[in-house]
């Protein structure tokens, strides 16, 4: 792969808005991405703070135009997981097919999801089947926008939340308008299809939980190096959002060409 010197891990927002900036200043990056296009945005029931989309745009839409992207600009994409990072003098991507070497590193892997100690519990909406009754464990923004995706093809839903209820006041107030159930309580265990709680037993026959996201950074565990960059989710802790994850890929697109133009190591990251 030696027509580029940048590889990108991740093709979510912060991957593809890096590779378009590169290819802005003529630099060509390789992206590699273990799934498909589009990142976590695929699951958003509707994006509404992202500037330019006044009326909001479903995470499907989104997802379509980071393809239209991809196409316009002609990124190359390699659909392989990168299993580790070793760094010698070039940074050394090892994926299930081989090893590729580069001089700039950009990680835009992400998150994944917190797990509950139960077997069956599905953390992704776009994973869920058609279903009569839908239970959702958390009390956050992904909670409350996964049972507002779900209303489409689930009838009876339950949000089941431990302490405190964290989604934006918006989508609280679209839920309640929605017929969902929200209530409090804890989830102890799981029998068949019934969720025993601290609040009784809740029958379902999809339950899917949002209880928390943690970066997807081990690959590159131990490596610091002033040409590697972590962008979007995968650093943002708490604040997880596209727009900011578009501009790290800008700024990071910016850096990496002032370092190869300029030998510019300035500046905060
Ligand atoms: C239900 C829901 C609703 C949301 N609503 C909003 C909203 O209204 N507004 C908003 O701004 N944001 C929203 N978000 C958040 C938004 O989706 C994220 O902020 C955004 O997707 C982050 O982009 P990213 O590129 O940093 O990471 P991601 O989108 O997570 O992309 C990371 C990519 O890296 C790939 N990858 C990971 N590890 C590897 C590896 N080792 N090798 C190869 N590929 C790898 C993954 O497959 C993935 O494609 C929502 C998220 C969810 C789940």
């Amino acid at each position: 792969m030696a027509e580029a010197k940048v590889a990108i891990i991740g093709a979510g927002p912060a991957g593809i808005s890096a590779a378009v900036q590169l290819k802005r200043y003529k630099i060509n990056s390789i992206i590699f991405e273990k799934r498909k296009i589009g990142g976590l945005v695929e699951n958003a029931h509707r994006i509404e703070n992202t500037m330019l989309f006044p009326n909001g745009i479903s995470g499907k839409e989104f997802v379509k135009i980071l393809e239209d992207y991809v196409k316009k600009y002609n990124l190359k994409i390699v659909y392989e997981e990168v299993k580790k990072v070793n760094k010698a003098d070039n940074f050394i991507l090892k994926t299930k097919k081989g090893n590729y070497e580069f001089e700039y590193l950009i990680i835009a892997t992400g998150t994944r999801p917190k797990k509950l100690p139960f077997r069956g519990i599905k953390y992704h909406v776009t994973e869920i089947n058609p279903c009569k009754k839908l239970l959702i464990i958390g009390g956050g923004d992904i909670a409350f926008d996964y049972a507002l995706s779900a209303r489409k093809i689930c009838k009876d839903i339950t949000i089941l939340y431990r302490s405190n209820i964290k989604a934006l006041p918006v989508l609280v107030d679209e839920v309640n308008g929605k017929g969902i159930r929200v209530i409090k309580g804890e989830i102890k265990s799981i029998e068949d299809n019934i969720a025993i709680t601290t609040i009784g037993k809740l029958q379902f026959d999809e339950i899917l939980a949002a209880i928390g996201r943690v970066p997807n950074v081990e690959i590159v565990e131990g490596i610091a190096s002033s040409k590697m960059f972590v962008i979007g989710d995968a650093k943002n802790g708490i604040y997880r959002q596209t727009s900011l994850a578009i501009a790290d890929g800008v700024k990071v697109g910016m850096k990496i060409w002032r370092m190869m133009r300029y030998g510019d190591t300035e500046g905060d990251w």
